[in-house]
């Protein structure tokens, strides 16, 4: 082999595959308690959201395979948004989501909606078709119907293993319960333009009209071309508080920090030593990607821009 043949070899190796979309859903179950049915299942429904995502981003762009993405994710009952959102206290299903573009710092977001079908739809939306950022229950209902947006019976989203962890909550009646699953969506598109996405049921018994960080922009979402795009997933209270997702995104604007380095800062330093806890997805302009927790896994899937998609749990 020549000097030039050698010379390709060792930079084709060198060079890292970009990554150019990642999705999560949620922190998970401690490794022992999932069945191999169970983990047989997250994975091919990540599997299946990423490549439907990846497959509209070759297509039509970041914005859409973010929507796209984490729709399948809601039309799934295995995942905490949509279908498969988890009760409230008093057991209803209220469904929260947002959504933002990093080169223009558009954002939408819709909290405790009761039945919108696809919520991330919903803050698209708000984003796209309203002067507002932000719409919270009936107003934001009756402004997706009136852009169109399916709407269903509340009905719709009752599911037997949400159903069971509320039991479980009402009996117990315990400070915390960890049945999560969020979903979220992270892309970076061929100009360089990131855009992020989330879309919950929140946590099981939650009360009193509660949001999370996942409807929050700057808590749960986050996306800046000259940063980085956020979705994170854990206990809201503390990424509220930590303004977690705009906080990662400074760390590496402000302070040159690595996508990992100020993830690991943010989700496995300030947030849990406050006694919290969570995850991350995180992607930068130049695609370079973390997905990090402190809990019990993080259920995601990346794919790099030669469309090799990987999935982890743990
Ligand atoms: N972060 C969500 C919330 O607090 C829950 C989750 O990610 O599982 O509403």
């Amino acid at each position: 082999m020549g000097l030039l043949g050698f010379l390709f070899l060792v930079l084709s190796f060198s060079s890292e595959a970009k990554v150019v979309m990642a999705i999560h859903g949620g922190t998970g179950v401690p490794k022992k308690e999932l069945s191999a049915d169970m983990e047989k299942q997250y994975r091919s429904e990540l599997e299946a959201a990423i490549r439907a995502g990846y497959a509209r981003l070759k297509k039509s762009g970041g914005l859409d395979a973010v929507e796209i993405a984490i729709r399948y994710m809601e039309d799934s009952p295995i995942f905490n948004a949509g279908k498969g959102a988890v009760f409230t206290w008093d057991g209803r299903n209220e469904l929260d989501a947002s959504i933002m573009e990093g080169k223009t710092k558009k954002a939408g977001a819709v909290g405790a909606v009761t039945v919108i079908k696809n919520p991330i739809s919903a803050a698209r939306a708000v984003m796209e078709k309203s002067e507002h950022v932000f719409l919270v229950g009936r107003g934001a209902e009756v402004f997706a119907t009136q852009v169109g947006l399916e709407v269903v019976d509340p009905s719709y989203f009752w599911t037997e293993r949400r159903w069971k962890a509320i039991q479980e909550r009402w009996a117990k009646a315990a400070k915390e319960n960890k049945v999560r699953g969020t979903v979220g969506a992270v892309v970076l598109d061929s100009e360089g333009n990131l855009f992020a996405g989330t879309s919950t049921g929140g946590m099981t018994g939650k009360k009193f009209g509660r949001l999370g960080d996942s409807p929050v922009i700057g808590a749960g979402t986050y996306a800046d071309n000259d940063g980085v795009a956020v979705s994170g997933t854990g206990w809201g209270e503390f990424f509220i508080r930590f303004n977690a997702a705009a906080s990662i995104n400074a760390l590496v604007k402000y302070k040159g920090m690595s996508v990992t380095d100020a993830t690991t800062q943010v989700i496995l330093k300030q947030i849990p030593a406050a006694g919290g806890d969570g995850g991350a997805i995180v992607l930068d302009k130049k695609g370079n990607f973390a997905g990090l927790y402190h809990d019990d896994g993080l259920y995601r899937a990346w794919v790099t821009d030669d469309g090799k998609v990987e999935v982890a749990l743990y």
